[in-house]
Parts: structure tokens; C-alpha cells; sequence
């Protein structure tokens, strides 16, 4: 073992902050956390007074791509969950950025979208197609051989399909997640054991049923959030203990593509270009009023659910779905920490959401997201009390992946270089992703 190194200042543990301590690492591991008054004498040391050590951020909700490695590190993402790539990518990148000296956050990852064929959201090449039940199941067989880490079920696999791949993957006891839309509602793949659910789809259509069967799109439910229908689902979700990851930033965003005030937001320098033009094919600027007013809608019916699930206590993880249009890796996160926030979450839950929650929504809680001994030290240094103001977590001083310290201007001039290119060499063109 190397000599260890002792970072000083307000510390956050399990059990809350501790101001005057220090955090002892050694080699990629975390040693121990004691006063800083009782280190001993002639270690290694750096001070950070003012400042607050918390565990390296986890973004539970990315579609990953190699120039985003650098930005995700400098805004304290240390940790990433890929929900959706081509098989081979993901498992070639999940290697590297896994890799002990990488200069890229950890990556977990669900290999490709199971989906089915329908429109609007098929996304290929990074979904498998299945038709039938008996190829789900085969899906997730190979998915699962090939060593992906969870399961990922897409928006227009059929009611069948969902149901056989959901169950090959219990049988696999492989963590599931699902993007409901046409096969199942929330109330359904709860009861049936779904792990977790992304964007809170589904909940609209759980609420209405006899309107959903009508034809209605789940973007006109969300005005009518009558309580005695949200409350039984509300409870259920939180009985079943069943994870939920918001990514409450795409849905504003998406709603806010065509505002001016988009174009000075602080991530427009490190947009690369191809990723700037996807943007605009895929959500012009210029929403038609009346689609505005849907939106305005059902975003204010998918806070309100926020709001009564963070009040209850559901297991909320924060995620982003980076790179949609406009949410920007690293950035977006320290926005979705706001938002939930905003939706009643103290700074405490909001941050627990990004790091040892959303480990265990991992099955990573062993390995990252608190700051114990015996973990792998992935620690973030950020200018103020988080606790006080959540904002803190954006001024981020400096950053340890695995015990190497890493500058985050460097790694932000090393983004911006990377967008100045008008091609990225060795890179997909990002529309044939999205
Ligand atoms: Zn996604």
C-alpha cells in the first residue's frame, strides 16, 4: 500500500457532516475518517477550508459517449449508468472508463434498449427489435451472457414481450428498468416486479385507464390529477420500494428547446457541433402554441407527482438522460439536483439521490456513493455546505477518481477543445443514435 493522503475539511459521512475531519486515502481506497486534529504528524495532507468533501455524483440516467467523459468528471460525476447503447460500444467504453487510472467516470451499464418494432420510439441502432415473447426472452439471455449489469425495457415493446422479458430477467435476478409507454402501465409493472421506472412514464397512464384505452396520448392525462386515483399509486410504488429515476431536466428541456435563454446557458461552449445539429433536427426551435400548452400541462402534473412521491418517501434517483436536447453531461445533474429540490426534497435526499441511493440502485453500494473505509475513493470537494444550499455542488474545487486528483479546468479546457472540432475523429455521427 502507498503512503496515504489525508484531504481536510467538513466532511460528509452517513451520519451527516463533520466539520474539522479528514478523509484518509490510500492507493483507490478511502482508509478512514477521523479529526483532523488526530492525524498523525508528517502525513500527507491538503486543506480545504470553507469547503465540503462528498462522494464522488452518480448519474443514474446517461446514453454515454466518449466526449462527455471529461465534463461529467469536472462537475463531480465520478460515476455514470449507461440506460440504453449498442451492445458492443457500451461493453468496449464500460472497459476503458472502468479501467483503474481512466481519466472518465465509472460506468454501469444496461447494453441496448429491449424494444419492440412500433413507432414513435424505436430508436436503433442502440435497441434490440424483439416480436415475439420467446425472442425477448432470448434478448435478455444474451444480453445477460454478455455481462451487461441491468436490464433496460423500451417504449414500444408489445404487452407479451414486456411481460416474458421482465420475467427472463427475474429469472436471471437481474435488475430491471423499463421506459413504460404501450405494454404496461405503472400500476401493472410494479405489481409484476419491475425494479425501477424511468420518467415517471406509465403513472399517467396508470391514472386513467379508461382514457388511456381510448387513445388518449399520456401527455393529455396530466391536467386532471385527481387524488383519490394518485394516492393508491402513489402508496404502491412506495410499498413495493420501487425505484424511480425522474429525469425531471429532459422533460424541461424539451419543453424549453425553442427559448432564447437556452442559446447563453453556461454548457452552450461545450456542445459539439454534431451534437448541437441533432438538437435542432429533433426539436426545431418553435413549438406550435397548442403543443406548449400540453406541455405546460403535463409538466406541472409530473412535478405535482413528484412532489407527493418525494413526500411519501419513494426510492428517487437522480438522473438526466443525457445528452437529449439541451441537458449537457455533468451540468444537467447539479440542474436535476435542483429540481428535486424544488420538489421538496431536502439538500440532504437530493444528494443521497445522486450518490449512495442511486449506488444501490447500481447494486454498486459496496463500491462508490458514501464516503466509508474500504470504498473506492471517489470524492468530490465543493466550495460551501451542500446541506445549506444545494447549488454548492456546483462549485466544484477538485475532484479524486480512485485516489487520482483531477483538475476540473483542465478537464473543462479539454471539453471545450474537443467541441471546437468540427469533426470528431473516431466518434458516431450522434443522429444515428438518437
Ligand atoms: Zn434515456
Amino acid at each position: 500500500m502507498s503512503e496515504p493522503t489525508a484531504l481536510c475539511g467538513s466532511v460528509l459521512t452517513a451520519d451527516g457532516v463533520r466539520h474539522q475531519h479528514a478523509v484518509t486515502v490510500a492507493d483507490d481506497r478511502i482508509v478512514g475518517i477521523c479529526p483532523a486534529a488526530t492525524l498523525p504528524a508528517g502525513l500527507a495532507r491538503r486543506e480545504f477550508d470553507g469547503a465540503t468533501i462528498i462522494p464522488g455524483l452518480i448519474d443514474a440516467h446517461v446514453h454515454s459517449d466518449d466526449w462527455q467523459a471529461p465534463l461529467f468528471l469536472a462537475h463531480g460525476v465520478t460515476t455514470v449508468r449507461d440506460t440504453g447503447c449498442a451492445l458492443d460500444e457500451v461493453l468496449a467504453r464500460r472497459a476503458r472508463w472502468n479501467a483503474p487510472l481512466a481519466r472518465a467516470p465509472r460506468l454501469c451499464c444496461c447494453g441496448p434498449l429491449i424494444d419492440g418494432p412500433g413507432v414513435p420510439f424505436s430508436w436503433t441502432p442502440m435497441a434490440e427489435i424483439v416480436r415475439t415473447p420467446a425472442a425477448a426472452r432470448d434478448c435478455v439471455d444474451r444480453l445477460v451472457d454478455a455481462g451487461v449489469d441491468q436490464i433496460k425495457l423500451y417504449a414500444s415493446l408489445d404487452r407479451a414481450c414486456f411481460f416474458a422479458a421482465l420475467d427472463q430477467a427475474q429469472r436471471h435476478g437481474r435488475f430491471t428498468l423499463a421506459h413504460l409507454q404501450n405494454h404496461a402501465d405503472a400500476r401493472e409493472a410494479i405489481s409484476a416486479g419491475l425494479d425501477e421506472i424511468e420518467h415517471l412514464s406509465g403513472f399517467a397512464e396508470a391514472l386513467w385507464p379508461e382514457r388511456r384505452a381510448a387513445g388518449v396520448h399520456w401527455l393529455d392525462l396530466w391536467p386532471d390529477l385527481a387524488p383519490e386515483r394518485v394516492t393508491p399509486l402513489v402508496h404502491l410504488a412506495v410499498e413495493h420500494g420501487t425505484w424511480l429515476t425522474l429525469t425531471r431536466v429532459v422533460w424541461h428541456a424539451i419543453g424549453r428547446n425553442d427559448q432564447p435563454t437556452q442559446r447563453c446557458r453556461p454548457h452552450q461552449p461545450f456542445v459539439p457541433p454534431d451534437v448541437a445539429r441533432w438538437w435542432q433536427e429533433q426539436y426545431p426551435y418553435g413549438m406550435p402554441a397548442a403543443r406548449r400548452h400540453t406541455w405546460v400541462r403535463a409538466l406541472a402534473g409530473l412535478q405535482i407527482m413528484s412532489s407527493l412521491l418525494i413526500e411519501r418517501g419513494a426510492r428517487i434517483v437522480a438522473g438526466t438522460d443525457t445528452p437529449f436536447v439541451q441537458v449537457m453531461p455533468g451540468f444537467s445533474l447539479h440542474d436535476e439536483l435542483e429540481q428535486l429540490v424544488e420538489c421538496g426534497m431536502t439538500p440532504a435526499e437530493a444528494l443521497a439521490a445522486a450518490t449512495n441511493r442511486a449506488a444501490d440502485a447500481l447494486g454498486w453500494g459496496q463500491r462508490v456513493g458514501t464516503i466509508a473505509p474500504g470504498l473506492l475513493a471517489d470524492l468530490v470537494v465543493v466550495r460551501g455546505d451542500p446541506l445549506a444550499d444545494i447549488r454548492a455542488t456546483r462549485a466544484v474545487l477538485a475532484v479524486m477518481r480512485g485516489g487520482v486528483w483531477l483538475d476540473p479546468a483542465e478537464l473543462l479546457a479539454e471539453a471545450a477543445h474537443h467541441a471546437r472540432q468540427p469533426v470528431r475523429h473516431g466518434a458516431r455521427r450522434i443522429g444515428e443514435w438518437y
